[in-house]
């Protein structure tokens, strides 16, 4: 078979994508040339040689469409939106994607996500370049340090947390695609972060735009969502939830750091004998409630957070209240499943400024990247290096950030809290 060869490779993936047939490969060749122009180069096609990824032909298209005076490939806007017209071939209709990631799930809840994080790969949606990776171990902590390079993007012009942005627009949410959920009679959609800060990082948002309010009810829709995605966590980043007009949940790769740190402390709850309470071995303070009933987990978690928000230690700064009244102690939870078993990780929080980022550290970490550095996964910003003297500043914010100190004080502290409990 003669044709040219980027054309043909890039229906191929077209068609694995699942939205066409093979019936629809000469249309869909055609619908190609229409964007980008005749491609004169023909050769003979093997069916079986390695084919390009679907950004290395993407690339040989826009070329394609230059050589033919239709774009002007220094213009950003012409070329990322002929990209994204092009990467719109891998990408079905909802419906589609929505049809194949059932079918997925039905033989395995990771055969679905790797399904759809793959597809989301693929089309480009979520721009995974990663500048530098590192696992690090800091004061015997270990912990991801990395920096992406993100390709700049315009402005939203609608809230991306709507359901209407799918396929909104000529760039950015042309090829988003939403998983749809019941959870707990509520609509509920799913999607890849399109700039993520951790491995396969998802986002969780209501149907209807309106603020996500923490309490019982929404932790327990968490909890909803790990039985759904036993293979993620779950969590939240307070300071945006307050601000964001449409709440949102995140998630990702349930084997972050921080779920994988020991337990170094065991301790019994009374009244909740069946719930397996611990601290953790980690640079900020952090207790792990852990059981097989979701109603016990719920309720530990509910009482040892009242207990947090009454505690207040002077002599180590620790205060409950400002001067106010105002609360200012709040817990940040993390949920996710290791078998049978709901796990919490509860992250506790005190908002006085003895416990906030160091200003230093502001400086080298990425803007966007709160609260996953609290799960053991730092961000720096794309032109910050990793080396000595960021990776003493990491670790230098990390103890500052823990409200019982380690190793001085702070342990007999924090199990002086665990004694009122
Ligand atoms: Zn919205």
């Amino acid at each position: 078979m003669i044709k040219n060869k980027v054309v043909h490779d890039f229906i191929s993936i077209a068609l694995q994508s699942g939205g066409w047939m093979e019936l629809d490969r000469l249309y869909l060749e055609n619908q190609v040339i229409a964007l980008v122009g005749p491609v004169n180069e023909e050769e003979e096609i093997e069916e079986e040689t390695q084919i390009k990824s679907s950004k290395e032909l993407v690339q040989e298209l826009l070329l394609v469409a230059e050589k033919n005076e239709l774009i002007d490939l220094k213009n950003f806007e012409e070329k990322a939106e002929l990209n994204a017209k092009l990467m719109s071939f891998l990408t079905p209709p909802p419906s589609v994607v929505n049809a194949l990631f059932s079918q997925h799930y039905d033989t395995s809840e990771k055969e679905a996500t790797d399904y759809f994080y793959l597809m989301n790969l693929t089309n480009g949606y979520v721009n995974e370049e990663n500048n530098q990776y590192k696992s690090e171990t800091l004061d015997d902590y270990s912990f991801i340090i990395q920096s992406k390079k993100w390709q700049s993007t315009s402005e939203f012009t609608m809230c991306p947390y709507c359901f209407e942005s799918e396929g909104h627009g000529k760039v950015e949410n042309t090829n988003k695609r939403l998983i749809r959920m019941n959870l707990k009679g509520e609509s509920w959609g799913f999607y890849y972060h399109p700039k993520p800060l951790l491995r396969e990082h998802s986002i969780f948002t209501p149907e209807n735009h309106q603020p996500l309010v923490m309490n019982r009810q929404l932790q327990e829709t968490m909890l909803q969502l790990v039985d759904v995605y036993p293979h993620y966590f779950v969590s939240l980043d307070p300071e945006v939830i307050k601000l964001s007009p449409h709440g949102f949940l995140y998630g990702g790769d349930n084997q972050m750091p921080l779920a994988l740190a020991d337990n170094n402390f065991m301790f019994d709850i009374p009244g909740f004998v069946t719930v397996e309470a611990s601290l953790v071995n980690w640079p900020t303070s952090v207790i792990r409630l852990k059981t097989t009933s979701k109603k016990n987990l719920m309720n530990a978690l509910e009482y040892v957070t009242l207990k947090w928000q009454q505690y207040s230690y002077p002599s180590l700064d620790i205060i409950a209240k400002d001067e106010d009244g105002k609360d200012l102690h709040s817990v940040l939870p993390v949920f996710r499943k290791e078998e049978d078993a709901y796990i919490v990780e509860m992250i506790l929080q005190d908002a006085s400024s003895e416990f906030s980022r160091s200003k230093a550290y502001e400086a080298i970490i990425h803007e966007d990247a709160y609260p996953v550095d609290q799960l053991g996964v730092i961000n720096l910003k794309q032109d910050v290096e990793i080396n000595e003297t960021n990776l003493a500043v990491i670790t230098e914010n990390m103890a500052k950030q823990s409200i019982f100190r380690r190793p001085q004080d702070g342990q007999k502290a924090f199990l002086r809290f665990i004694d009122t409990l």
